[in-house]
């Protein structure tokens, strides 16, 4: 067991940004498994963002119940200034003030800045109409998913083996699902380890060819935000908040 965790990594964490598109992530994490876990688990739940939590209604004659909009409405992402995130942060004001007929877009909100204007909410039919007062508060995953920043997965970096040259090598390069081979002068060669998801149909179809593992140091995280925050913001959030509460923890012993 000892053994296992100095493979893992003792030493410092690293961190490198692979590419960046949109809302989306992809990073590479060196440290031992509890780090990476305890990374990803910070950044989905103890960032906080804002997010609408309650939900005065003026007017409702909408088909749908007063749970169900204020539901929707909890949901919608909202972007977010961390620097408003103090000790004693705000609670915001806003709005939502239509009449049918046609759709409640997130986007009729008045007050915030919504992360995507088009997000239908109800459909009103002619003489119907909704009013209601929001109040918007700054909260984290952990305590309703409404305030949870962004979906973020990792993996074990694949570490590929090629032990001796097919003489098919066409047949191993099309066993894989995810074109991680190419075939170049009739040798097989890795064309993409990160496209790897370790399944290891490679390897059981041709064990005395590949071999392929995850390395127990090194992992390939993929974030999407919701779009509150920039993905690189809530990294970065995700690593402060795991320093302070690390350093709470030291102090405390
Ligand atoms: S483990 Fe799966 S994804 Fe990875 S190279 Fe082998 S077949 Fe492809």
């Amino acid at each position: 067991m000892q053994e296992e965790r100095g493979e893992e990594g003792e030493e410092g964490m690293k961190l490198e940004i692979l590419r960046k598109d949109g809302n989306e992530l992809w990073f590479l994490f060196e440290g031992s498994t509890p780090q990476a876990n305890a990374l990803r688990r910070t950044a989905m739940s103890e960032v906080p963002v804002l997010a609408i939590d309650e939900v005065g209604v003026v007017k409702n004659s909408s088909v749908m119940y007063d749970e169900i909009l204020a539901h929707r409405l909890g949901l919608i992402p909202l972007k977010t200034d961390l620097k408003l995130h103090t000790k004693k942060p705000p609670v915001i004001k806003a709005s939502l003030k239509k009449k049918g007929p046609g759709y409640v877009y997130s986007g009729d909100i008045k007050g915030v800045e919504v992360v995507y204007e088009n997000m239908p909410i109800v459909y009103l039919e002619e003489g119907q109409e909704v009013i209601l007062e929001l109040k918007i508060r700054f909260g984290i995953g952990k305590e309703h998913a409404k305030f949870s920043p962004c979906l973020i997965t990792y993996k074990r970096y694949p570490k590929i083996t090629i032990l001796k040259q097919p003489t098919k090598p066409e047949k191993v390069a099309m066993v894989c699902p995810k074109e991680v081979f190419s075939v170049k002068d009739k040798k097989l060669t890795v064309k993409d380890v990160e496209k790897c998801d370790l399944c290891k149909a490679c390897e059981e179809t041709f064990p005395d060819v590949v071999k392929v593992d995850g390395k127990k140091d090194k992992f390939l995280f993929y974030m999407e935000s919701w779009g509150q925050l920039e993905p690189e913001e809530i990294l970065k959030e995700a690593r402060n908040i795991l320093i302070r509460k690390l350093k709470e923890f030291s102090s405390s012993l």
